[in-house]
């Protein structure tokens, strides 16, 4: 049965690159009903702090990625805080020293290559030291194929601190949680090498390894930081994009379903998703990518939700308070939500709807005047809809049609200089349907005060 863990060491921030491979970890573990552990690198004190737990947690559950193992959860092969799993870790070097694989230096415990080799590559018994050590480990990796990587030095498992390192607990974890796929990124690769020789000292089978492509810059041009926009999950948070639509993009991100599809539900993602389709090279950010797909999410979602969503945005904005009547609110939604590119940029786009001093902006303005005097035409069609008894689109409609056949004009001839009118913009939801929502008196009103 499948076991894989997601390891990260909080800093407070949840990284796209670190959020992605709990994603990839998570497929996998969905994808073949396996298990996915959380488990917490929390080794180094100064900061780990509870906040940065929080705020990963935090993350993790924003995107849907539940573990099934780990803090909160618990499970049968806990502790999943590295900070206390002291006592493992004791037992496990004892071993490796009773087997003779350590030594001390200034104060520090390092891992012995050497022994191994002899017994490993018996023809090297002979052989000059400087060889046996550029030995290179093969790695069978599920992404990148075989991989050979040489460790040339022993390195540290205990420093004179009395601190665990990296290495060796990370490898002790997967050993005792029993974990059979380890997961993440390239730049794990070269650690990867020294993980093997670990295992191979403590007597365990090495997991199968696959490394997942680094995420690039939208540019191309090197590795995505921590400074990039868009490299931190709090800030897609904030700037209002669906996690569902994030979750997708992500899992976009090095993974490719070979037919070009991208949006996605995420069961078809997990009923698709496997090791093979995990490209090599590098996955390269794309903003405009993600804010397509979150447009997409955005228009699918029933109105219940979307008004469930949109209600915060435009109350933060300053747009709607309380006394707002609830299907008004809905009405205006229901018009704005094929037109509304992202909750961001929502109360831009329906602004006009509860604010009767709204702006006009100057270049629809300009763009509405530049074909003869339109204020005219206005004025006629102000007093057609006036006239409007049951105030609906199909009425509204109708009234402008017979004007229009009155005075031998098209009905699109009243179109630019109404919407104009009424809310400020020379573009925006289907007219009609807004002209309905905004009601009679808020539309004759604007008209006749438009000027
Ligand atoms: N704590 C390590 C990291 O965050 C874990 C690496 C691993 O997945 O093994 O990079």
């Amino acid at each position: 049965k499948v076991r894989v863990r997601f390891a990260p060491s909080p800093t407070g921030f949840f990284h796209i690159g670190s959020a992605r491979t709990a994603l990839f970890n998570w497929l996998y573990a969905r994808h073949t009903n396996g298990t996915f552990v959380l488990r917490i690198e929390d080794t180094d004190k100064e900061r780990n702090t509870p906040e940065a737990l929080a705020a990963l947690l935090d993350g993790m559950r924003w995107l849907g990625l539940d573990w099934d193992e780990g803090p909160e959860a618990g499970g049968e092969f806990g502790p999943y805080f590295q900070s206390e799993r002291q006592s493992i870790y004791e037992a496990y070097l004892k071993k490796l020293s009773d087997d003779g694989r350590t030594y001390e230096k200034d104060g520090a415990v390092f891992f012995k290559l050497l022994g191994e080799r002899y017994v490993e590559f018996d023809k090297y018994k002979n052989a000059d030291l400087e060889k046996v050590r550029s030995e290179p480990v093969v790695i069978e990796d599920a992404v990148r194929g075989r991989v050979e990587k040489a460790v040339e030095q022993d390195f540290v498992i205990r420093r004179s601190n009395g601190d665990f390192g990296f290495h060796f607990v990370n490898v002790v974890d997967d050993i005792t949680m029993q974990i059979t796929h380890v997961i993440r990124g390239e730049d794990h690769l070269s650690n990867t090498a020294r993980h093997v020789e670990l295992y191979r000292a403590l007597g365990a089978t090495p997991p199968v390894f696959a490394h997942i492509p680094l995420i690039l810059k939208s540019d191309g041009k090197g590795k995505m930081s921590k400074r990039e926009s868009g490299a931190l999950i709090e800030e897609y948070r904030q700037r209002h994009f669906l996690p569902q639509a994030v979750r997708n993009f992500l899992c976009l991100l090095g993974w490719n379903p070979k037919d070009e599809s991208e949006v996605m539900p995420i069961e078809e993602i997990i009923e698709r998703f496997d090791f093979p389709a995990i490209q090599k090279d590098g996955a390269r950010f794309d903003e405009q990518k993600l804010s397509h797909i979150n447009t997409e999410y955005l228009r699918a979602l029933n109105l219940e939700t979307f008004a469930w969503m949109a209600a915060p945005i435009l109350t933060e904005a300053g747009l709607i308070d309380d006394s707002l009547d609830e299907d008004y609110l809905q009405a205006v939604l229901s018009v704005a939500q094929e037109k509304a590119k992202d909750l961001t940029g929502l109360p831009e786009l329906v602004g006009f709807f509860f604010n009767d001093n709204f702006i006009i902006d100057p270049s629809a303005r300009e763009r509405v005047f530049k074909k003869g005097d339109p204020l005219d035409r206005l004025a006629e069609a102000t007093e057609a809809l006036e006239a409007v008894t049951e105030w609906n689109k199909e009425a509204i409609e109708q009234s402008l049609e017979t004007l229009a056949e009155e005075k031998g004009q098209k009905k699109f001839a009243y179109f630019p200089i109404l919407r104009l009118a009424t809310s400020g913009q020379s573009g925006g939801p289907d007219l009609l349907a807004m002209l309905e929502v905004l009601g009679k008196g808020r539309v004759v009103s604007r008209c006749k005060g438009f000027g």
